[in-house]
């Protein structure tokens, strides 16, 4: 397998975070209608003075500070930091894990990548995942199993239906068992994309690890709160992406 050079692989880590401060800015931009975030980007959210040059600098800006505003201590939207930390892993996952003579498969890594964590982000912000993203991130699911054969066609129809059957009668059994939306229908159309992206085999195991994502992190935020959260709501949808990604990433490398 041939590696990408290490000039090549510097250069992409080093601004790789800038990419997760655009598509974090992009996002909360779109998911909020009055542009009060974008403000916010610029601007302190509590006493609305503008933020220091450095903590603008993506990831060192956020741990140099604690993620606090400089005059009034409040701490600033971890939603930048977290989006560029994350546009970091995904560049080292992708420099190692995908040969370099395969630019197909890296373009098309990178660009699934970035498009669930702005899916993700939008879920964060808003707790609901728009048909505007859905819609299109299954039909590219259907074109990259005809195109380019990383899953064939036949599975990733397979993968799409069962995916949002078997999704679907969970969230209308949850729903009428508990009285309350559990899996959203956002959630259901992206497991019918993730099915489509990685066809009916991989189903399972997304739905299963995601699931144990999601407790692991409700878990973990208990403890690190002190407080009972387990009847907070949780977005599923950032532990489908993340869970859907590095599965794909999985496939078309194994
Ligand atoms: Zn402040």
């Amino acid at each position: 397998m041939d590696h990408a050079s290490p000039i090549l692989i510097l250069f992409a880590i080093c601004f790789s975070p800038i990419l997760g401060t655009v598509t974090a800015l992009l996002v909360i931009k779109s998911a909020t209608t009055n542009g009060a975030d974008l403000k916010n980007f610029w601007n302190c959210n509590f006493c609305s003075r503008p933020l220091p040059w450095k903590n603008l600098i993506p990831i060192y800006g956020f741990i140099s500070t604690q993620g606090k505003c400089h005059a009034c201590s409040q701490p600033v939207n971890p939603a930048y930091f977290a989006s560029e930390v994350v546009t970091l892993g995904i560049v080292i996952v992708i420099s190692i894990a995908i040969d370099a003579a395969n630019l197909k498969a890296m373009l098309i890594a990178t660009s699934l990548a970035l498009f669930l964590l702005g899916l993700s982000i939008y879920d964060f912000t808003t707790h609901r995942i728009p048909d505007l993203l859905t819609i299109p991130f299954l039909l590219m699911g259907l074109a990259q199993c005809y195109f380019f054969n990383f899953t064939s066609i036949t599975d990733g129809c397979l993968g799409m239906i069962i995916g949002a059957v078997v999704a679907g009668i969970v969230a209308v059994l949850y729903q009428s068992i508990k009285k309350k939306i559990g899996l959203g229908w956002g959630d259901v159309k992206l497991i019918a994309g993730l099915g489509a992206w990685l066809g009916l085999e991989s189903l399972p195991l997304l739905i299963f690890l995601s699931s144990i994502s999601g407790i692991v992190f409700i878990f973990l935020r208990g403890i690190k709160t002190g407080k009972q959260v387990y009847n907070d709501k949780v977005p599923f949808g950032p532990f489908l992406c993340i869970i859907g990604w590095g599965l794909w990433v999985f496939k078309i490398t194994s």
